[in-house]
């Protein structure tokens, strides 16, 4: 690209760093923030700089927050003794999305990195009875469902796991809402 256009190379660059995005995609993106609609460039900007600096992961369920602590985590009225289990924390977001959800989360992203101390601390603070585990269908995500009722095996919980409209091997945002909130609700017992 022309050397002149430091700024808008440097752009490019970095839009096509973002997942899924190629160089081409990226150099029209930049086209549309910074000539097509400089408004939305500037929005976009200001949006960016904002949601980096003040979003970061809640210190009890791994969900993303804008304090220490998340809004779910704070409200007591979600403490209904339901726990539901994720792979990452977007999912918490998509399942908020379905209104059909009203306890309490915990986000599992790597079994090697998780704290069980923390979550069967949690399981008893909290009066957990139902562990729901809201994890696509695999065979990775059967083991780890696996492994976590063994750990967890001592406490009296019931275990369940979202099932119906979940194709295999399909993250949970490529999943659409009526599938989603389907598979929510036919959970079934483990
Ligand atoms: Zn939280």
């Amino acid at each position: 690209m022309d050397k002149q256009l430091t700024s808008f190379s440097n752009l490019v660059d970095a839009l096509s760093k973002l997942p899924s995005i190629g160089k081409k995609s990226a150099l029209k993106m930049a086209y549309t923030l910074c000539i097509d609609d400089i408004a939305l460039g500037l929005n976009i900007a200001e949006s960016i700089n904002e949601a980096v600096r003040s979003t970061s992961k809640c210190s009890i369920c791994g969900g993303l927050s804008e304090g220490e602590i998340c809004h779910i985590c704070i409200d007591s009225l979600r403490s209904n003794g339901k726990l539901c289990i994720v792979s990452h924390p977007k999912d918490i977001l998509l399942i908020e999305g379905l209104k059909e959800f009203f306890g309490r989360y915990c986000v599992l992203e790597s079994i090697k990195d998780f704290d069980f101390e923390s979550l069967i601390k949690r399981i008893n603070e909290e009066k957990i009875e139902e562990i729901i585990f809201a994890f696509s269908p695999s065979l990775s995500s059967d083991v780890l469902i696996t492994h976590l009722q063994d750990k967890l095996s001592h406490l009296n919980l019931k275990f369940t796991r979202i099932a119906q409209g979940v194709p295999s091997n399909v993250n949970l945002d490529n999943i659409d809402h009526f599938s989603l909130s389907k598979a929510f609700m036919y959970r079934v017992d483990l």
